[in-house]
């Protein structure tokens, strides 16, 4: 006998779909491509969830009301949102944290290093991982059927309804469907594609490196476009870092971040700047650098700093490449000496003498040099020299399909009444460009919540809203 409910994905947004569907009554399979060691998706990597609220609440400080919440997004969006699903996602914020709570997920202050986020994001106690496993054992308490090693290839569609999803030769049917299979940044094929050639004749994307799942190939998104689905975003849109070149291809988690960006300089494999460093407070610029580095020759840039720096940002997890003075730690790196001197020379004459202060936008500036550093422009020029190699890191990929209020996916304009999609898979109906800190679970836990609750009563379950 076919399931009510069959959620396809196995991380946070999937979760919450199960979650409320079996809370409705709803008998539900959770297929997770993914083997159960590696369950969980880029969700398992998270820290923190943003969160409206007029008031301090337990974990978060002051306020963070609507209207700003909608603000940030609109910024960082560059007005690239869906104000009504923007909107439903930042009022959802507010009060999903006590139905996290019953399955399980503990709430921290934030750590230090973090301090900035307390008023807007609340932290998860043992970060992603735990929320997700405790999401899990929740799951299967309330009898969620959960199968691992699950990778769904393609769905039997019939008139924009769901009839049953293919695992290899097993169809498994169900008489509703949600989708949160993630978006496609761990399929390197696809991003070389939408990527493309640059005018240096390379492919970017190549050079990238997958800060979450390997899990996330896209299968299914690509399978759906081809159905007809209506897509939403664009396939070169995604939050990217920039972070350390050494990290893993895949899963290298948050432990792989470079925070000493505006510290510094940030050179590129030719030796010359390329962006201001000191734009913003480096929470509100580190996701535009991945995609910096991806614009710079061979896909990887140095962060330099000199020893005035160390202590003042979160260290990284490897070591940098150490020097007494600039012209070895050009070569260290195997930078033209020259070049780099050059570089650095100019940089350091057109420092300009203000008061250093990290917490602020100081008056620390550049002037007369291209680009200019606006904040906390220090000179380099106490040993010993640290430089850490940077590429660009994906975090997750905004091409998504487009969806409404029921989260529903849509077929021409047409909402399907029997199959939905969360997570990543619609993340780009919210975000058609930028990031702001903890949306990405924002959205994940509204419309996991909201497809949960339609699919249980498209099958019967729950009152129709
Ligand atoms: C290093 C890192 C740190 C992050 N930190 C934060 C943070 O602190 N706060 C925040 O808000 N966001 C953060 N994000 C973004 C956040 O992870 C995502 O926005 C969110 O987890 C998306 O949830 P999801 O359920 O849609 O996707 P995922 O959690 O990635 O889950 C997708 C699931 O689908 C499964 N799957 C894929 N294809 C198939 C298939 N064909 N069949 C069956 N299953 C399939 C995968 O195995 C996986 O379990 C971070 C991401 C990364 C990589």
């Amino acid at each position: 006998m076919g399931t009510d409910v069959l959620v396809i994905g196995g991380g946070n947004a999937a979760l919450c779909a199960a979650l409320m569907a079996a809370e409705a009554g709803a008998s539900v399979t959770l297929l997770e491509a993914a083997p159960r060691e590696w369950r969980g998706g880029n969700s398992g990597h998270t820290r923190n969830l943003r969160c409206m609220h007029d008031a301090p609440q337990d974990v978060l400080i002051d306020a963070y009301p609507e209207e700003e919440f909608w603000q940030d997004l609109l910024k960082v969006t560059g007005g690239i949102t869906n104000e009504k699903l923007a909107r439903l996602t930042i009022r959802a914020s507010s009060t999903c944290r006590d139905w996290m709570r019953r399955h399980g997920v503990h709430f921290q202050p934030p750590l230090s290093g973090a301090l900035h986020v307390a008023r807007t994001n609340a932290f998860f106690m043992g970060g992603g991982k735990a929320l997700v496993n405790a999401y899990y054992r929740s799951a299967e308490k309330m009898g969620v059927q959960i199968r691992y090693n699950a990778p769904v290839e393609r769905l039997e569609i019939e008139n924009g309804r769901f009839v049953a999803a293919w695992v290899g030769t097993e169809r498994i049917t169900a008489k509703t469907c949600v989708l949160a299979a993630g978006g496609f940044e761990s399929n390197r094929d696809w991003l070389r594609e939408a990527w493309g050639q640059n005018e240096r004749g390379e492919w970017p994307a190549d050079n990238f490196l997958i800060r979450g799942t390997r899990f996330n190939q896209g299968v299914l998104l690509k399978h759906m476009l081809a159905q007809g689905a209506d897509p939403i975003g664009d396939a070169t849109q995604a939050h990217m870092v920039a972070i350390d070149a050494r990290a893993p291809l895949y899963d290298g988690g948050i432990c792989t971040r470079i925070d000493c960006v505006s510290l510094g300089v940030v050179v590129n494999t030719e030796a010359q700047r390329f962006y201001d460093e000191g734009e913003d407070f480096w929470p509100k610029r580190y996701a535009i650098w991945g995609r910096l580095v991806a614009q710079q020759p061979g896909q990887t840039a140095y962060s330099i700093i000199d020893s005035k720096a160390i202590g003042r940002f979160m260290p990284p997890v490897f070591e940098g490449v150490q020097a007494n003075t600039l012209p070895e730690l050009a070569q260290k790196i195997g930078l033209d000496v020259a070049t780099f001197m050059q570089t650095l020379n100019d940089y350091n004459a057109a420092c300009r003498p203000g008061t250093f202060d990290h917490t602020t936008l100081d008056d620390c500036h550049t002037e007369g040099v291209s680009p200019a550093k606006t904040h906390w422009a220090r000179t380099i020029d106490t040993g010993p020299f640290y430089a850490y190699a940077v590429r660009p890191g994906v975090t997750f990929t905004y091409l998504g399909l487009e969806t409404d209020d029921t989260a529903a996916v849509r077929f021409g304009g047409v909402p399907s009444d029997n199959l939905f999609v969360a997570g990543e898979m619609m993340a780009g109906n919210v975000l058609g460009k930028g990031y702001t800190a903890g949306v990405g679970m924002s959205i994940g836990t509204a419309f996991g919540r909201i497809a949960g609750t339609q699919a249980a009563q498209a099958s019967g379950f729950g009152a129709k809203s």
